[in-house]
């Protein structure tokens, strides 16, 4: 079974730069309108007061999502390059690898996704 590669993000952690947009945009030499992965935001909204510290939690995540034109810069890797996104990233919370080696990664903390192409 050939081996399946994905990018694990480390959503709690992206700052929302957007950097990772406009470089896989100008590797991709992508048109106006068209991205290879959107920073999508939800919140901020009221969560709870029930932390430690009895004060209000709120929801307000920046979530870096790939979309279906992104072909894990396939040009790249193949030369031996990390995906633009991932060597652009300006939190490094982005890392690209084989989905078995992401997923043990993925395990260790929260707030993590992984995604792959098909
Ligand atoms: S892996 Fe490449 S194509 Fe996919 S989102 Fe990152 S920069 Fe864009
Ligand atoms: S470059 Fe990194 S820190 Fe900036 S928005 Fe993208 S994933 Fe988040």
């Amino acid at each position: 079974m050939a081996v399946k590669y994905g990018l694990l993000i480390d959503f709690e952690y992206c700052s929302g730069c957007q950097t990772c947009e406009i470089a896989c945009k100008e590797e991709h030499d992508f048109p106006v309108g068209r991205w290879g992965i959107r920073v999508l935001e939800d919140g901020p909204w009221h969560k709870d007061d029930s932390g430690d510290d009895g004060g209000e939690h709120f929801n307000w995540n920046k979530i870096p999502t790939p979309t279906d034109l992104c072909d894990l810069c396939a040009d790249r890797v193949a030369k031996g390059k990390k995906p633009t996104c991932v060597h652009h990233c300006q939190a490094d919370v982005m890392r690209f690898g084989t989905i078995e080696e992401l997923a043990i990664e993925l395990a260790k903390k929260p707030k993590q996704v992984l995604w792959t192409v098909c």
